[in-house]
């Protein structure tokens, strides 16, 4: 007997680049994510212009959130999102420090998750107007599990905090 493929999830991930052409970072990482076998692109928010978190004097950061559907489970899925940072030329130095992508996975579906590797939904989300905006848009009826929905999330931001490239 053959077990059944299991269903698509929704998943919602982060991308962020200030380095390198950050917009191009981004577009690229968002089309290479959809490549990834297992993997199907929904859609993709804007990109948007957003202030540095972390060490001082780096440059204007480009951020979007995708939405895509996934046979993968979330660890697999980081390991295919963590290759793609690496061909990105992303070298882990300084905590939040500049880099060429960043790509967080945001939300997998309903999943809480918390081992050494993954903290889902990520852990920072609702802190974030970099991540909670393009979310919003592209998700506005999205509860995210444990914080409520994106919309609550939201309007805790200025919209003005980041900026629509
Ligand atoms: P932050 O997670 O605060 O945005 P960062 O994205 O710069 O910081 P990374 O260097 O990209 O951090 O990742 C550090 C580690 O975080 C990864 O090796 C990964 O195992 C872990 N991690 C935990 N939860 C997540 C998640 N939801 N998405 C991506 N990485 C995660
Ligand atoms: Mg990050
Ligand atoms: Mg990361």
């Amino acid at each position: 007997m053959t077990s059944a493929a299991s269903a698509p999830v929704r998943v919602h991930l982060g991308f962020g680049s200030n380095l390198d052409d950050p917009a191009a970072q981004v577009l690229t990482a968002v089309a290479e994510v959809g490549a990834i076998p297992g993997v199907t692109l929904v859609c993709c928010s804007n990109l948007y212009r957003t202030t540095p978190l972390g060490p001082a004097g780096q440059p204007d950061y480009v951020n979007a959130v995708a939405a895509c559907d996934t046979t993968l489970e979330p660890h697999a899925l980081l390991d295919a999102l963590q290759a793609i940072e690496t061909a990105h030329g992303r070298v882990r130095a300084e905590r939040w420090g500049a880099r060429t992508l960043d790509i967080d996975l945001l939300l997998y579906g309903e999943r809480v998750i918390a081992d050494a590797r993954l903290t889902v939904p990520h852990a920072e989300l609702a802190a974030r107007e970099f991540v909670v905006l393009p979310l919003l848009e592209i998700a506005p009826d999205l509860v995210v599990p444990g914080l409520g929905p994106v919309r609550k999330l939201a309007a805790r931001f200025d919209p003005d905090s980041v900026t629509r490239l």
